[in-house]
Order: C-alpha cells, then structure tokens, then sequence
C-alpha cells in the first residue's frame, strides 16, 4: 500500500435496506483504504427505485458498523452536467448510437431463425446491433443511447487492468472478441435517466479520485466496460478489488428484498457491530 493510502468507496444505491453483502462491502472498502480515505456514494440514478427513508438508513447503519467518511457524499441524482458532458463526449468520438428497442425487441430479434444462441452479458442479453446503423443526428428524445463497442474497442490500444483482489491474476488485459461476444453495445444512457450505471460509475470515479474500485465478483465482467471508458474518455484507471459475495445458507446471493439479513433487522435482534464482522469472517 502507497504510504498514503488508498482512496475508496462504497456506493449503494437506496432501493432497499443494507444487508449482510453491503456490510461487507462497505467494511473492505474502509479496511483497503488504510491510510487513505474512504468515501461513500449515493447512487440514485434510478429515481423511481430509490427512497430517502433507505438513504437515511444507509448513513445510520454505516455509522453503527463504525464506519466514517468525509461530508458531503456525492449524490448521483445531482450529477447530471458531469454525465451530459461525457455523453457529448464519446458521441464526437463516433462511438455512441441511439437505440429505441424495448427489451422485448431485443428478445425477439434474439430468436430470429438465422441468430446464434442468445449470450447473457452483464446487463442481460448481448445486443443484436439493431439500431447500430443509426445516426446520433437522428437521436429521439426518448432512445437510449448505446456503446459502439467495435467502434470503442478500435479507438483504443491494448488494454489491461491491475486486479488486486484475491479472486483474480493480478493482471487482467482485456480481450475485444471475448467482449464482442459476452459484453456487446451496452446501454449508456438510459431513456428514462440520461445516464446509466456503467457511465455514471466512471464518471464519479473519476471525479472523486478513487484509486482502487473494491467491489462484488457479480462485477467483474462491468469493470471490462469501465476500463474502456476510462480510456475512451482520457480519465485515470483505478486498481480494481474483486471481493467474494456474501451467501446465504443456501449459497444463493443475497438480494435487497431479503429483508432477513438486513443490518437493522440484526440490530433490532440485539446484535453488536463485532457480531457482523465476525459472520462475515472479518
Ligand atoms: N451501486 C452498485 C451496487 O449497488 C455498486 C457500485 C460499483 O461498485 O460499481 O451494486
């Protein structure tokens, strides 16, 4: 570790109550920043999703676990010049094409005789390149705006990112035909939102200087996409922390609705912070 230390951060996004993976999350976010500083942001792009009573309870569930990070947080919802510019942005660079296919669209386009088996990629189906021929001077008020990724991908030279989590080699160089396959056009801006998970993370990366992304393994395919973002838009590359995610009893991944493992229902059951981190093997 630099002797400065790292800058990190956790950003949850406030559609439900933190459960066992945040806490997780949250704490080897605080623990591989060491001397460095550890952030925390909102990410409430997705107004209709999110609610201020989970915000308010994100803050007090953090605080209780221990954690602190400097005020103000960065709130997404308020970002939307920072995500504009990067848009006008990639769209000079040719790389961006407006899309209006729903995901029914896509599903049906998917199962056309002469198409090969549907490949899932991070954001769900790979997309077949319907819309790909579109011109962004035809752009609708209400399209969504997708990632060229052929056209990206031959912007750039090779690209690789320094993985630094236990789950990985340490080298992770990117493969353009892998992601043709599994990855394809992603959404970046959403009709509905002007942004889109993959752009706004890399744009608030960026912004807030993060120097190590420490974050879930149902991540790892997203962090190709960021890596080519960055470098597309001229932003510095963070080191990347792939952790475990935490499991149930099952071995099925903890979702937000599964209120059973939500950090205030342990509190509510008389459990201590040290309780949390001992279950999660910290
Ligand atoms: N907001 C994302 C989530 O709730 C995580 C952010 C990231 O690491 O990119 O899972």
């Amino acid at each position: 570790m630099p002797p400065e230390g790292r800058i990190t951060r956790f950003a949850p996004s406030p559609t439900g109550p933190l459960h066992l993976g945040h806490a997780y999350a949250a704490l080897i976010a605080a623990q591989r920043a060491g001397a460095g500083q550890f952030l925390l942001r909102i990410e409430d792009i997705d107004q209709s999703r999110c609610r201020a009573d989970y915000e308010a309870q994100i803050y007090d569930d953090l605080r209780w676990l221990g954690l602190t990070w400097p005020m103000p947080v960065m709130r997404q919802s308020t970002r939307a010049p920072a995500y504009r510019a990067a848009l006008a942005r990639l769209a000079g660079l040719g790389v961006l094409y407006p899309c209006a296919c729903s995901r029914a669209d896509i599903r049906a386009a998917l199962s056309a005789p002469q198409e090969s088996a549907p490949v899932h990629g991070p954001d769900g189906l790979v997309y077949p390149g319907t819309c790909r021929a579109r011109p962004m001077a035809q752009a609708q008020p209400d399209d969504a705006l997708r990632l060229n990724l052929r056209a990206a991908l031959a912007r750039v030279p090779a690209l690789s990112f320094h993985e630094a989590g236990p789950l990985h080699a340490p080298l992770q160089p990117l493969n353009p035909d892998w992601m043709l396959e599994h990855v394809g056009d992603v959404v970046l801006s959403r009709r509905d939102m002007g942004t889109s998970y993959h752009l706004s993370v890399v744009v608030d990366d960026a912004a807030q200087g993060i120097s190590e992304v420490t974050r879930g393994d149902d991540l790892f395919e997203a962090s190709f996409i960021h890596i080519l973002l960055q470098a597309l838009l001229e932003l510095p590359q963070p080191s990347y922390y792939h952790h475990k995610l935490i499991r149930d009893s099952e071995g099925k991944r903890l979702a937000k609705r599964d209120d059973a493992r939500a950090i205030a229902q342990f509190r509510s059951d008389g459990a201590t912070p040290q309780d949390i981190r001992l279950m999660l093997g910290l």
